[in-house]
């Protein structure tokens, strides 16, 4: 038990050493557990979970998993779902999301790849668009939508209005056609029963399809109208707010229209850096992790407060107004999504709410020297520093 690499569950004289059992592998990458901040206190609920602790739905063409409700059970306002198209076969087929719609909206950030997203609103607008790395989608609640891998696969990360989501309940196409009667689709279609001979007699999900053809062979006319690209916003081709030590990039209604019940930020934080020390005066936070580790401790009130670390591939959650920091605890840049459950992007900064307020009243609260209040940064930059 000696091995440095291995945390001990002892600080300042307190606790003890940890003999076992125990998995060292989860302990060593999450270090603040047995090490925790003398500041940590109090009984608050878990609020990290990683998507490699959840089921893995393998089908043909790709595979998904999420992190809902019923996974991290704080997180009531967002759910989230990881999914791979795979790159196109040996038939020259990709990867498909088929058809389908939900009750919820869905929003998405593309890691790797690229992809075809295909809906129809209920205008009888059509909408197709190609995505790559760092571009973004948004399908209305209850819009019919699907996603084809193109030649590369991808692979993305979708999030939900509602932690209660789950992919294994959308409304998809070959669900529907396989529970409706065959004279009803005859009579819906006006053709004879025997044209339904070879639907599918169960959900397909994921499945493969030939490559989708060039974009510009493809487009299908709508007599009223295309929606051109209003589901899709390339959120790396933004220009970030650039910080000493990291880059933000926002996009909400005010820039993605479409995008009415979710908000996003996208963060990049250098080695040692750190996001600042802010809350959301507006709903939840929900995170996912692309790139790096961190660290984040969450302030409850009544002096309750817990660190959590996280890595990339895990899922992190703040409840409404509750403050806190992520700092870069890794030697590589730490990239990670802000998400929210509203159509604006809404932060506090805990250094400029300070800058702002009277400097005596400040200073009668917090003891702290002069010179540190007058360098209170008064412009919003949505600090990143060291
Ligand atoms: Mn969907
Ligand atoms: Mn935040």
């Amino acid at each position: 038990m000696s091995n440095p690499d291995v945390p001990q569950p002892i600080v300042a004289g307190r606790g003890g050493p940890d003999t076992g059992p125990r998995d060292v592998l989860r302990d060593q990458q999450a270090p603040d557990n047995t090490h925790a901040p003398s500041t940590d206190r109090g009984t608050l609920p878990n609020m990290r979970f990683s998507f490699s602790d959840v089921h893995v739905r393998l089908q043909p063409g790709g595979w998904s998993r999420e992190v809902t409700v019923r996974e991290l059970p704080v997180a009531t306002t967002l759910a989230g779902v990881n999914m791979k198209l795979d790159a196109r076969n040996e038939r020259g087929e990709t990867g498909v999301r088929e058809l389908h719609w939900h009750k919820q909206s869905e929003w998405s950030y593309m890691l790797s790849g690229h992809a075809s997203v295909t809906a129809v609103d209920a205008d009888g607008r059509n909408f197709m668009a190609d995505v790559g790395p760092g571009d973004l989608w948004f399908f209305p609640a209850g819009i019919p939508h699907s996603i084809q891998a193109l030649e590369d696969g991808c692979e993305f990360v979708l999030v939900f209005d509602d932690g209660n989501f789950t992919e294994n309940s959308t409304f998809s196409v070959s669900d529907w056609f396989a529970h409706t009667p065959r004279a009803v689709l005859a009579k819906n279609f006006g053709v004879p029963e025997s044209a339904f001979a070879s639907i599918p007699d169960e959900e397909l999900y994921l499945f493969w399809v030939p490559e989708p053809p060039g974009h510009d062979e493809d487009v299908i006319a709508s007599p009223q109208g295309g929606l051109g690209e209003a589901f899709v916003y390339r959120l790396l081709a933004q220009p970030p707010i650039k910080t000493a030590h990291g880059t933000v990039r926002i996009a909400d209604s005010s820039n993605f229209t479409a995008s009415t019940t979710t908000a996003c930020a996208f963060v990049e934080i250098e080695p040692g850096g750190m996001r600042e020390l802010h809350w959301h005066p507006n709903t939840d936070e929900w995170q996912y992790y692309v790139s790096g580790e961190a660290r984040m401790t969450v302030f409850a009130a009544e002096g309750k407060a817990r660190t959590f670390d996280m890595r990339a591939g895990d899922v992190g959650y703040v409840p409404f107004a509750m403050g806190h920091y992520i700092e870069n605890t890794g030697s590589e840049t730490l990239r990670f999504l802000e998400m929210f459950a509203s159509d604006r992007f809404r932060d506090v900064s805990l250094a400029q709410w300070l800058a702002l307020t009277p400097p005596e009243l400040v200073q009668a609260h917090l003891k702290l020297p002069d010179d540190l209040i007058a360098r209170l940064p008064k412009l919003k930059p949505v600090v990143v520093h060291r």
